[in-house]
This record gives C-alpha cells, sequence and structure tokens, in this order.
C-alpha cells in the first residue's frame, strides 16, 4: 500500500459531475511496473458513464463560461497551489503506477502545474478586435468565446502534464472537458480531480471517466453532438483514427502525437555537454517521451570521442525501483514494451548494427531494460525509422550539414529536433531547414508553459503551451453592428 502524507488523494471512481461514482462494467486493475504488484482497483467506466459526463459538462458549460476570467482565474490559481503543496504525494502516485523515478515525477508535477498556473494568468488577457468600419452606420468587432465542452484522450507517458496541459487552458478559457485518461495511470488523473475539487471548481467542469473499452469512450468523446472540441495526446496510429472519428461533426482538433527526433551533434560542438543532453533527452522516462532523441547524428571525425563518452556516461546510469534512493531509470510501462525493445533489437542485430553496451532484459524484473548502445546503423532498421520508446540510443554517423539536414528531415514525423554546434550562422540555417514544430540547438532542455509545443507533418496538429495553447479553447465571433447612425 503506498504510504501517501494524505491519503485522500488516492481515489478510485470515476469524477463526474463533482461526484465520485463508481458501477461502470468492473474495475481496471493498476500496476506497478517496476514489481508487477496490483496497487490499485480503478471503476472502470463505459460509454454511458462518458456521455453522462459530456453532459454534466455541457450543463456546467452554461455557468461557468459566463463567469468572468478574473474569478475562474481565482479558482484554477487555488487548484495549481493544492497541487504544488501535494507535489510528493501526487509524485509517489506516478511513480507507483507508471515507474518514473520518484524526483523525474515531481518534475513531472511542478511542470504539469505550471501550465495551469500560467493559463489561469493568461485568461485575464484574451481579448478580441475592433477593426476598423468601413462604412460610417456601422462597427466591426471580434469577440472570443469560449468554445464549448471539450473532450480530451491522454497517454500514461505522462500521466499528469499531458492533462495539465489541455485542463488548464480549456478551463481557464471557460470550456468544460471530459477527460480519458489511459488505465495504466488512472491514479494520477484521479488526484488532480480531488484537488480541483478541494480548490472549488464546480461540479461539471472536469471530469475523468477511465475506462478500459478505449474504443467505446473514445467515440463517445469523438462523436457526441455536445462536444465541440476534442484534444488527444499519443501515437501518430490513434491519432489518425481518431481525427477520422471528429470528422463526422467536424469538431475542431488538436493532435499531440509521435515523434521521431533526430539529434544532431557537428564536429564544432562542445562534446562533452552534446553528450550529458544526449542522456537526458534519451533517457528520460526510460527513453518513453514522444521529444526523446531517436535518430543520434555525428559528424564522422568526431564519432569516436562522442560514442566513448556517451558509453560512459550511460554506465553511470542507475536502473533501479523509481523509488530507490538515486534511481535514473526505472522500467519499461508494460512487459509489451519489452516485447518492443526485443524486436527491435533483433532486427538491427540482424541488419548488422553493433551492440556496445547492454542489448537486453535487465535482471530487475520484468518491465526493466537494459540501458543500450548501438552503433552501425542503417537507414532500413526499424529503429531508424519508427519511434522506440525505450532505452535504446543508436548512434549514425554524417559528413556535411546538407546531408544530415535531409536525413533527419526524411520520415513523416516533425515533433522535436536537436542540434549542437558553436558556429552561429549554422545555428540559424540548421534550426530554419529542419522541418520541424520544435528545434532545440545547443541543449536537451525546451519545453515550457509559456512556449508553443506542438509537431508538424503527421506530429500533431496544434501547439500547447504559450498564447498558442489556450487560441485554440476560444472561437472567433465576428459582430457586425449596423444601424449606428439611426
Ligand atoms: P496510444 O497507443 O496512441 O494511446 C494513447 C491513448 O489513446 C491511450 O490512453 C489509449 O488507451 C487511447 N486509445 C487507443 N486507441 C483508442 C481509440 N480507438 N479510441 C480512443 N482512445 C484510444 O499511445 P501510447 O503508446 O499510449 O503513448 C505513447 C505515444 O504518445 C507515443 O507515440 C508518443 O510519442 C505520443 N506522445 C506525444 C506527445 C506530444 O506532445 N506530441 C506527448 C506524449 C506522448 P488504451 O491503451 O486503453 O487503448
Amino acid at each position: 500500500m503506498l504510504n501517501l502524507q494524505d491519503s485522500a488523494l488516492f481515489r478510485t471512481e470515476n469524477y463526474i459531475d463533482g461526484q465520485w461514482v463508481s458501477g461502470g462494467i468492473g474495475h481496471v486493475l493498476v500496476h506497478n511496473p517496476a514489481n508487477g504488484e496490483v496497487i490499485a482497483k480503478v471503476t472502470d467506466g463505459d460509454a454511458d458513464d462518458a456521455t453522462i459526463a459530456v453532459e454534466a459538462a455541457a450543463r456546467a458549460f452554461k455557468t461557468w463560461s459566463r463567469m468572468p476570467a478574473q474569478q475562474r482565474a481565482t479558482l484554477i490559481r487555488l487548484w495549481y497551489d493544492l497541487i504544488m503543496a501535494n507535489a510528493d504525494d501526487l509524485g509517489a502516485l506516478m511513480t507507483a503506477e507508471q515507474g518514473k523515478p520518484l524526483a523525474e515525477a515531481i518534475g513531472e508535477i511542478e511542470y504539469g502545474a505550471s501550465f495551469i498556473e500560467y493559463y489561469a494568468e493568461e485568461c485575464k488577457r484574451v481579448k478580441g478586435a475592433t477593426i476598423p468600419t468601413i462604412a460610417n452606420d456601422r462597427r466591426l468587432q471580434t469577440y472570443k468565446q469560449a468554445v464549448g465542452v471539450v473532450g480530451c484522450i491522454t497517454p500514461w507517458n505522462f500521466p499528469s502534464a499531458m492533462i495539465a496541459r489541455k485542463a488548464g487552458p480549456a478551463i481557464a478559457a471557460g470550456c468544460t472537458v471530459v477527460i480519458k485518461p489511459d488505465p495504466n495511470t488512472p491514479l494520477s488523473a484521479l488526484a488532480l480531480c480531488e484537488l480541483a475539487d478541494r480548490a472549488g471548481i464546480p461540479a461539471g467542469v472536469l471530469n475523468v471517466v477511465v475506462g478500459s473499452d478505449s474504443a467505446a469512450i473514445g467515440k463517445v468523446l469523438t462523436q457526441h453532438p455536445d462536444i465541440a472540441k476534442f484534444s488527444f495526446t499519443g501515437s501518430t496510429a490513434v491519432g489518425r483514427v481518431l481525427m477520422a472519428q471528429c470528422a463526422t461533426t467536424v469538431k475542431k482538433i488538436s493532435l499531440e502525437l509521435g515523434g521521431n527526433a533526430p539529434y544532431i551533434v557537428f564536429d564544432d560542438a562542445d562534446i562533452a555537454e552534446a553528450i550529458t543532453h544526449c542522456v537526458a533527452t534519451k533517457f528520460r522516462n526510460c527513453g518513453q517521451t514522444c521529444v526523446c532523441s531517436n535518430r543520434i547524428y555525428v559528424q564522422s571525425s568526431i564519432a569516436e570521442e562522442f560514442i566513448t563518452g556517451l558509453g560512459e556516461a550511460i554506465a553511470a546510469l542507475k536502473v533501479a525501483d523509481g523509488f530507490a534512493d538515486g534511481a535514473t531509470l526505472g522500467p519499461l510501462i508494460n512487459s509489451k514494451a519489452v516485447e518492443k525493445m526485443d524486436e527491435l533489437m533483433a532486427d538491427a542485430v540482424e541488419k548488422g548494427a553493433k551492440v556496445l553496451m547492454g542489448g537486453k532484459r535487465h535482471e530487475l524484473g520484468q518491465c526493466f531494460y537494459e540501458p543500450t548502445l548501438l552503433t552501425n546503423i542503417s537507414p532500413d532498421m526499424r529503429l531508424a525509422n519508427e519511434e522506440i520508446f525505450g532505452p535504446i540510443a543508436a548512434v549514425q554517423t554524417f559528413e556535411t550539414e546538407e546531408e544530415v539536414v535531409a536525413r533527419a528531415n526524411d520520415t513523416e514525423f516533425g515533433l522535436a529536433a536537436y542540434f549542437f554546434t558553436r558556429d552561429v550562422g549554422r545555428v540559424m540555417r540548421v534550426s530554419e531547414n529542419l522541418e520541424y514544430g520544435i528545434v532545440c540547438s545547443n541543449s536537451g532542455v525546451f519545453s515550457t508553459a509559456v512556449a508553443p509545443f506542438g509537431g508538424w507533418k503527421q506530429s500533431g496538429i496544434g501547439s500547447e503551451g504559450g498564447q498558442e495553447g489556450i487560441a485554440d479553447f476560444y472561437a472567433t465571433k465576428f459582430h457586425s453592428m449596423g444601424g449606428i447612425d439611426r
């Protein structure tokens, strides 16, 4: 049993219309991926629960959207304060259900909360416009109005932040939300509801329906006539399906989908820095982030030095249960994810990859995998084309800037890209030529509530963070006012 300072944060029922609701179609079992133990039995909601939640959200929208932004902001800010005050407990819940090291989990809680704080401030500043008139008896104005009920589906890899990045701006704008969190990690989502309830966010504004029948709940959230907008974070394959479902009722959509991030190190880079950030971007959350460096390209003249240093840095990672002191690499989310590592490795080795470190399951338990370093990577290998989503670093070499930019862009994905060089002209050229929604030079750290995070190409539509992250929750209305001179 988890030892929380505030045990009331451990919620196992759905949160619908301000009530904790049991029933559903049974229970979802939540496992600790570090040891396989069942840590919770959570209500398994179904399409009927999702429909009831959408109807509650539609009722709540009538009053919430009309509440002055200042008042909404006060309640949302209180929610933020409660999340920050309970960050240790929320982090512990996340480590228990998701596996990431506790320090990383608490970092995610604070990162997610920063979006809630930012949008509580930002909603007070969203403005329409007065447009110079085209005739003296008319006046032209635009209003920004909350779009309506928002359906959200979120993944397990960031069980708290992916909800905060959607729900924060949505409710700040005056929308109401119905969220289906991933059934692997529902406890983080439900604890956020408990704190929203304590903050006084009214019934129906924030609803969470956990459910194992994702297709059935997904249909409600993408097709119910009361849903005005749908926001999804997850894989590109599922994003395509949900986008098609949204087409039947022409919903506004935001999609944060998969990535295949290039990590490019030029020969004039600060190699020590490039290695440090490479390990951070590759192994964060055991390699399970959409912006993990996936294809590591190193200019051939420095390849040996870089690979040696990278190997040393990887060897210093501590693979352990996320609650262990000093843990830097926890387990993968489930055994299916481990099987995928086995498959990618078998394919790469068969096609000539050289295994410098790791390459197999870790003795710590069923979901652990050894941090792995591979060289001799060729473009026909699966891991050179697909999201690896695990702790395998695969290094390729290149000769020229033109060549590596072309190779980096040769993918259907366009989420994040990293490069290291001290040549300022190259910094500008490469940042402009990479076909990605996010480019990060000379660092592996970029994500913040104050800037837009979003993918190009098949990595998504829209952005979370910055002014862009709230804009999509408003609809623009044009008011043409006549009869002024009468
Ligand atoms: P996934 O397989 O697409 O699943 C995401 C969520 O969608 C899960 O909760 C899943 O629930 C649900 N889902 C699956 N099929 C559905 C359907 N037909 N209808 C409704 N819901 C459905 O992705 P994942 O493997 O969990 O997450 C990792 C992916 O997310 C990676 O590709 C990663 O790059 C991406 N990601 C992107 C961002 C970003 O900001 N761009 C951030 C984080 C993650 P069930 O599992 O129960 O079916």
